[in-house]
């Protein structure tokens, strides 16, 4: 005989169910930071505000000078699957937004206290609205659900209070708030660096209407040599190498004739020259300029340094490539943070070569110069 009764099989509520899917794209407060910004980004954005309080967990707030959002489209924003962004199967191939499948907002709704204020060009007022749970929602009892004219500037302002909230097991798993905002810091300067025409500031909230030097801020209209000497340092950036790489370089290496767009693919890198050693691998990988890891591009590129720095050093790298959307799985799964792509070990030797190529060459160019 059984020892249990078989207890009947329910299904689980539909917020639930939202509540963890919400969970498995928001880890932490970067996560959800990260998705922000990249809205920010695909808006058009050239000044990105960010104002963290307790790690992000009490605050997280992101204001940007991008398109906005139009009123209308303001009821469904946090739903599920909405998105300005793809309208067809086929589109998700051919995505070159950083967006995913409309599924941000709707999870920072689930997992937060969300409030949004916008604003697009032709309005001639902002608007705020408040959600939970996917639904607009009103914040006093006998309001309106819907979204209220306030005032407010030209760009979208995204604040997401008290995150996990209701994932107690989730929030008693970020005990540090100091180490989360660690991780936002270091999300945001790489950010920053990959976008140097954008201008980032990222501070911490202190109280009500003050304004605190911001731990980052970077000016709009940069180039990106500046902006990793800002972020990261002197030291860095004056010992930087800067290459591009396209896959055409060496079209004449293979002679199919055949001109397949999946195959060609470019990169840029700026790394650190056999002068520069840090204790630990500083590196900045984007691929169609969302961040992303590769531990087999960084096996690779710690490889070629391994022969040029001495045991216990390591480079700072920054990699960024651009691949055919159509061979990168990048955007299947926006938890998905580790990519692979095809041809990815053929681009990859070829990346480390060029990179190993120009620190040889740079050097012998430093011997002669220190011999002769
Ligand atoms: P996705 O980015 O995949 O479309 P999101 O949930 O991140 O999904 O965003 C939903 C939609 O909300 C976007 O497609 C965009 O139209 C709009 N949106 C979100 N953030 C911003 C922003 N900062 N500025 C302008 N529009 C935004
Ligand atoms: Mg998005």
């Amino acid at each position: 005989p059984a020892l249990v009764d078989p207890l009947p099989i329910r299904r689980l509520q539909e917020s639930v169910i939202n509540r963890i899917a919400a969970g498995e794209i928001i880890h932490r407060p970067v996560s959800a930071l990260k998705e922000l910004i990249e809205n920010s980004l695909d808006a058009g954005s050239t000044a990105i505000r960010i104002t963290i309080k307790d790690g992000g967990l009490k605050l997280l707030q992101i204001q940007d000078n991008g398109c906005g959002i139009r009123k209308d489209d303001l009821p469904i924003l946090a739903e599920r699957f909405t998105t300005s962004k793809l309208s067809t199967f086929s589109d998700l191939s051919h995505l070159t937004t950083y967006g995913f499948r409309g599924e941000a907002l709707a999870s920072i709704s689930y997992v937060s206290n969300l409030t949004v204020i916008t604003k697009t060009k032709g309005d001639s007022c902002a608007w705020k609205a408040c959600y939970q749970d996917g639904s607009l929602i009103s914040t006093k009892a006998g309001t309106s659900a819907e979204p209220k004219a306030c005032a407010g500037n030209d760009g979208t302002t995204i604040t997401a209070e008290n995150l996990f909230y209701n994932t107690p097991t989730r929030l008693s798993a970020l005990r540090s708030s100091s180490e989360e905002y660690a991780r936002i810091l270091d999300v945001v300067t790489k950010y920053a660096v990959h976008n140097p025409k954008v201008s980032f500031t990222c501070k911490k909230w202190v109280r009500q209407a003050a304004s605190p030097t911001p731990d980052i801020s970077t000016p709009s209209s940069s180039t990106t040599q500046q902006t990793i000497r800002l972020l990261y340092g002197q030291t860095i950036a004056k010992d930087i190498l800067h290459v591009g790489i396209s896959s055409s370089d060496n079209a004449s290496s293979h002679d199919e004739g055949e001109d397949d767009d999946s195959e060609s693919w470019s990169a840029e890198s700026y790394f650190t020259n056999a002068n520069f050693q840090a204790k630990k691998m500083v590196f900045l990988l984007f691929i169609n300029h969302r961040l992303v890891e590769s531990s087999r591009i960084k096996k690779a590129i710690e490889a070629v340094y391994n022969g040029i720095l001495p045991k216990g050093a390591s480079p700072f790298v920054y990699l960024s490539l651009l691949i055919d959307p159509r061979s990168v799985d990048v955007n299947v799964h926006p938890t998905k943070k580790e990519v692979h792509f095809l041809n990815e070990d053929a681009i990859i030797e070829r990346i480390s070569d060029v990179i190993q190529e120009t620190l040889i060459g740079q050097s012998q160019s430093r011997t002669l110069l220190t011999g002769g």
